[in-house]
């Protein structure tokens, strides 16, 4: 057992874990230019908690092409969530929201049985982009029947002490609780450490978690991390230290973690479907109409939406969370 710290408060810890080798990201091109770290859905572990899907995109220069440009695509049985670490996005969904966000703000999509939106910088954004696209699963119980909804949390619950800032922006940790819609136990954060900082947060020990390093460098759990990868922690962690061992500078953290998701899923172009055959509708339904009644429409988005691409030969098959 051993004394540590969080911001405002003091934790008991008890046994370390086995840390599992770093979930590393595979790069892969976007639309005509733009290139994304994908770590999630990964080779071995599709899945940390409902999250089933994680791209960490930039830091990059977006003064030359113009950064972000995603066209409106529909969603279904997922909620999209959007963080920055640098720059702005602009957000405008088939509910005729339309929302700036800014680094330490969240978008929460929640697309139940369908919904769309795009994804832009705007005119007059910051030079550098660097932020994570994730997806949470909707569980069986409420993906048909959740309406879909966008929200915009400008104002959650921020910790900074000894050089650790930690911004809760779903679900609850170490006491602080963000009031993010959230349809099963699960969390995500931001953690920014100073050069030499230290930081210990408590972990639900029924939650897997994924820590990512955004930029810069740490020890997680007294193991030397991978910069741009996911450390690994299996359900049983009970807490979590960090370390940022860079004497000049920060390190930028995204943690993500939740119950272990039992179901198996199919997930396919923007859809975290159960079959082949909720695929082939999802698909075939925004495909044949301009305006499909499932998911609407991105009123005055200049420039046309995106077309599911063709469906695959052979038969999706629904998989769980490990390989
Ligand atoms: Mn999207």
């Amino acid at each position: 057992m051993c004394l540590v710290t969080v911001p405002g408060q003091t934790v008991t810890v008890s046994t370390f874990r086995t840390l599992h080798e770093p979930l590393e990201a595979r790069r892969v091109v976007l639309g005509r230019s733009t290139h994304v770290d994908r770590i999630l859905p990964h080779r071995t572990h599709r899945m940390i908690g409902a999250w089933c899907f994680l791209d960490h995109f930039g830091p990059d220069d977006v003064t030359s092409d113009g950064g972000m440009w995603v066209p409106p695509h529909p969603h279904a049985y997922l909620q999209t969530v959007t963080w920055l670490f640098e720059g702005q996005g602009l957000h405008t969904d088939s509910l005729g929201n339309r929302q700036l966000i800014r680094p330490g703000q969240l978008n929460v999509m929640t697309a139940g049985p369908g919904i769309c939106h795009a994804e832009v910088t705007p005119e007059g954004a910051p030079d550098v982009l660097h932020g994570v696209q994730l997806w949470v699963a909707l569980p069986d119980t409420v993906r048909n029947t959740v309406p879909p909804d966008f929200a915009h949390l400008a104002d959650l619950p921020r910790r900074t002490g000894g050089g650790a800032e930690v911004t809760t922006f779903i679900g609850r940790l170490g006491g602080a609780v963000s009031p993010a819609p959230r349809f099963s136990l699960l969390v995500g954060a931001e953690i920014r450490l100073a050069p030499g900082a230290e930081l210990a947060l408590p972990l639900r020990t029924d939650f897997e978690h994924g820590l990512l390093i955004a930029a810069g460098n740490a020890r997680v759990n007294g193991a030397d991390g991978t910069p741009r990868a996911v450390t690994y922690l299996e359900p049983g962690t009970d807490h979590l230290t960090l370390a940022n061992p860079d004497p000049e500078a920060p390190a930028v953290l995204l943690l993500i973690g939740g119950q272990p998701f039992e179901e198996e899923i199919v997930m396919w172009w923007n859809f975290v479907a159960r079959s082949h055959e909720e695929i082939v509708e999802l698909a075939t339904r925004w495909n044949e109409s301009d305006v499909p009644a499932r998911f609407g429409q991105v009123e005055g988005f200049d420039g046309p939406r995106l077309l599911a691409p063709p469906l695959p030969t052979v038969r999706l098959k629904s998989r769980g969370r490990r390989a």
